[in-house]
C-alpha cells in the first residue's frame, strides 16, 4: 500500500510526544541551536512520486548520511578489491566516533559508515579527485534533482573548530599507514560533506537509486551497477546506525543511514526511499522520534525487507 500524505501526518503525530526524550547533537556547537520540535517525512516512490508531511521541505545538515554519498562515489572511482583493502564490512558495535578497534585493527576501520570509515573514504577521494568537495556537489545536486544544494559554511567550520577526535582518528589511520594525504585537507572536506543542506524530499530523491537497483531518480543510466547498489544496501541494514544497528533492523526492517543532524534514510528496494528528520538523538546518535516514525510507517504499510 502507498502511504498516503493522511497516513504520514497521523505517524508523525503519534510520534510527537517523544519530542523532549532525547538530545539534540551539541558536541558540534552550530547544530545545538536547531529547534528541537522540527519534524518532517518525505518519501519518495521509484516513479518518482513524493508523499511528504511536516518540515519535509526544511534543510537540515545531513552528517553521516552523506557517509553513503562519499562511499558511492569512490565505488565509481575504484576496484572493490582496492576499496575494501582500505576499510571493512563489519558491524562495529561501538560509537560512531569510536577509537577502539582503530587501534585492535591496524587502522582498518570496520565500515564505511562510522566516522573512521567515512575519514578513510575522504582519503581516497581526495587522491582520485581534482575538485572532491566539488565532485559531491554536483553529484549531489543531480541525485536529488536540486541545482540549490550548498555546504553549510557554519556547519563545516564549526565542526573543524571542534575536529580533535577526527583528527586523531585520521592521524591513527595515518599512523598505521592507512592513509594517503596530508590529514587537515580530507577533514576539511569530510566535514563539507557532513555540512550538506538537504531537506527530507532532496534526500527521499537522491537515494532513490538505491531503491532502484543503482539507477538515479530520473535517469537513463546506472549511477552503480545493481550488485554495487546491493553490497551498500547489505551494508546499511548491517552498520548504518552504528551501535544500534541491531536495534533499528528489529524496530524499522530495512537498510538505513542516520546523522546527528537527527536524519534517517531508510530504503524499501524496489519500491521507495523514506526521509525523516526529528533533530533529538538517542545515546547512540539516531534521531528518537524518527527511528520511532519508520518503526510505525513500516508497521502500517507492511514493508521490511524481513
Ligand atoms: N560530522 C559528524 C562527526 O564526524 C558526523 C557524525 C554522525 O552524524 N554520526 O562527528
Amino acid at each position: 500500500m502507498k502511504p498516503t500524505a493522511a497516513l504520514l501526518n497521523e505517524v508523525l503525530e503519534e510520534v510527537r510526544p517523544l519530542i523532549g526524550q532525547g538530545k539534540v547533537a551539541d558536541y558540534i556547537p552550530a547544530l545545538a541551536s536547531v529547534p528541537a520540535n522540527k519534524l518532517g517525512i518525505a518519501v519518495c516512490y521509484n516513479d518518482g512520486e513524493i508523499i511528504q508531511a511536516g518540515d519535509s521541505e526544511e534543510g537540515f545538515s545531513i552528517q553521516s548520511i552523506s557517509k553513503v554519498l562519499s562511499l558511492t562515489l569512490a565505488m565509481t572511482l575504484y576496484e572493490p578489491d582496492e576499496l575494501w583493502s582500505r576499510v571493512g564490512k563489519e558491524p562495529s558495535g561501538q560509537a560512531f566516533n569510536s577509537m577502539i578497534q582503530l587501534e585492535l585493527e591496524k587502522g582498518i576501520p570496520r565500515n564505511p559508515f562510522i566516522n573512521p570509515g567515512a575519514i578513510v573514504v575522504s582519503d581516497m577521494l581526495h587522491s582520485r579527485l581534482c575538485a572532491p568537495q566539488y565532485r559531491m556537489l554536483e553529484l549531489v545536486r543531480e541525485l536529488s534533482c536540486n541545482p540549490n544544494i550548498v555546504y553549510d559554511k557554519v556547519v563545516a567550520s564549526s565542526e573543524m573548530q571542534h575536529s580533535d577526535r577526527n583528527a586523531s582518528i585520521a592521524y591513527l589511520m595515518r599512523s598505521f599507514g592507512n592513509f594517503e594525504n596530508e590529514v587537515m585537507p580530507v577533514l576539511t572536506n569530510y566535514f563539507s560533506y557532513c555540512a550538506l543542506k538537504m531537506s527530507c524530499v532532496d534526500l527521499a530523491r537522491t537515494f532513490s537509486y538505491l531503491a532502484n537497483k543503482g539507477l538515479p531518480l530520473g535517469a537513463k543510466k546506472r549511477i552503480i551497477s545493481q550488485t554495487k547498489s546491493k553490497h551498500i544496501n547489505a551494508l546499511l541494514a548491517t552498520c548504518g546506525l552504528y551501535d544500534g544497528a541491531g536495534e533499528f533492523a528489529y524496530r524499522v526492517g530495512m537498510p538505513g543511514k542516520s546523522g546527528v543532524g537527527g536524519g534517517i534514510v531508510a530504503i524499501v528496494p524496489g519500491e521507495m526511499t523514506i526521509a525523516v528528520w526529528s533533530p533529538e538523538l538517542d545515546q547512540s546518535g539516531n534521531s528518537v522520534a524518527g527511528t520511532a516514525a519508520l518503526e510505525k510507517l513500516s508497521e502500517r504499510i507492511g514493508r521490511s525487507i524481513f
